[in-house]
């Protein structure tokens, strides 16, 4: 079959590979009619994630029809309509238990690889190095999904692929991002990053009762997408001083909560600066975690700093002294996708949100290197790619 692979720092091909087999009885064979680029691909595209080996296949947030199913998945059939969370979760330990889906205790089979560094493994992800178990992605024609019979969603058929393709990822990750919020009637939330993800806190903040959102990034299109699908109040970055402006535009309060839908910043104002930092080598930490700084020092006395965005290994000078002064909260992680999915399918039934909304471009799988590279450096008004393989 044919599939996208990473074979180093800003160099991904589609190869000619085998086809995934089923190897454990609760496995399914999943045959991929949509898959996506997401801001997490690009922090392995710009070598900051380690232990990729080269020939590895990407790709986290897709869905499909099974094709195949092992003999212990008994929920599903053949030719079902399905939608896959990117984070594998075995349904029956401690951690799945208690809803934390992306911390489950046995979908990691490298968590000896990371548990030096972490102390304990978080869930294994598709398509997402050998720290999270090696599993190969979804960008690709078929994917063997460990688990199916928790990790398989059936989908509507009403509803098109490109409105419940979000579910294995994105809108989850919004949506949990403002529920950790814990938003109240006449909050004011901020969201750093108007990125696919942002674009879902944004929208998710107003399902959850804020009052109002402000948005910033310095991409004009992904603003103006935040203004108009939303309703946010935005603010270009590059041509204000953020911190001054969310101040003001708070009566000098500061947002009730803020959400940093940024992560590693590989791709900030300095394209080049950072090109050439990708290029250098795979590292475990980013010196510039700026958006992280800003949301903390903007936050309101007593507020909840929500990070989506992802961060990896160590990073540094982060101003602790604000954060416990002001009394802050903070909440983050992968996303918990299998406890958002039934919800938020039934909000898109009940027509509160669209999810494609996001997709500006739709490519042939083929063309995946090419989706890449646009969605990196936000050329072509892209903000969020979609692969048919
Ligand atoms: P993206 O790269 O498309 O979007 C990031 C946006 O942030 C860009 O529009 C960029 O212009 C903007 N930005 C950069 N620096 C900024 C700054 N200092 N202030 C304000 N905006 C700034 O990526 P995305 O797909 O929207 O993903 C966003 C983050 O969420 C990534 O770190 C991704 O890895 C992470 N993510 C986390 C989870 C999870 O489970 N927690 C799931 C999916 C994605
Ligand atoms: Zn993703």
């Amino acid at each position: 079959m044919k599939a996208l692979c990473w074979h180093g720092a800003l160099d991904v091909r589609v190869d000619n590979v085998p086809d995934p087999k089923i190897l454990n009885p609760r496995d399914a064979i999943v045959k991929i009619t949509s898959t996506a680029i997401c801001g997490s691909d690009l922090h392995i595209y710009d070598g900051f994630i380690p232990t990729m080996q080269s020939g590895d296949i990407l790709g986290h947030e897709f869905m499909g029809e099974i094709v195949e199913v092992g003999p212990s998945v008994k929920n599903l059939k053949i030719g079902d309509r399905v939608v896959v969370p990117f984070t594998i979760a075995c349904g029956s330990c401690e951690f799945c238990h208690r809803d934390l889906w992306s911390l489950c205790d046995n979908s990691n089979p490298n968590a000896w690889l990371i548990e030096p560094l972490y102390g304990h493994s978080p869930a294994g992800l598709f398509g997402y190095s050998h720290f999270f178990g090696g599993y190969a992605g979804g960008q690709a024609e078929y994917v063997r999904v460990p688990f199916a019979d928790t990790g398989l969603f059936k989908v509507p058929s009403e509803l098109t692929d490109e409105q419940v393709l979000f579910l294995t990822d994105i809108f989850p990750t919004g949506y949990m991002a403002a529920e950790h919020c814990d938003i109240k009637p006449g909050h004011v939330v901020a969201v750093w990053g108007c990125g696919p993800v942002g674009q879902f806190a944004i929208k998710s903040a107003f399902l959850l009762g804020a009052e109002r959102v402000i948005a910033i990034d310095r991409v004009p299109e992904r603003l103006e997408l935040a203004k108009r699908y939303s309703g946010a109040e935005v603010l270009n970055y590059e041509e204000v001083d953020v911190g001054e402006a969310v101040k003001e535009l708070t009566g000098g309060r500061g947002p009730d909560s803020v959400i940093d839908a940024v992560g590693l910043e590989a791709h900030g104002t300095n394209i080049d600066y950072w090109m050439d930092k990708a290029k250098q080598a795979v590292r475990l930490e980013t010196d510039r975690p700026t958006a992280l700084r800003q949301v903390i020092v903007a936050c309101s006395k007593g507020g909840t700093v929500s990070v989506p965005g992802v961060y990896g290994g160590f990073i540094d000078k982060m101003p602790m002294g604000a954060a416990f002064n002001k009394g802050l909260t903070f909440k983050m992680g992968q996303t918990h996708v299998h406890r958002y999915l039934q919800p938020l399918i039934d909000r898109i039934q009940r027509g509160e949100i669209d999810p494609s909304f996001v997709v500006t471009h739709t490519l042939p799988l083929e063309q995946a290197p090419h989706g890449y590279e646009i969605f990196k450096k936000k050329q072509d008004n892209c903000i969020k790619v979609v692969l048919k393989p």
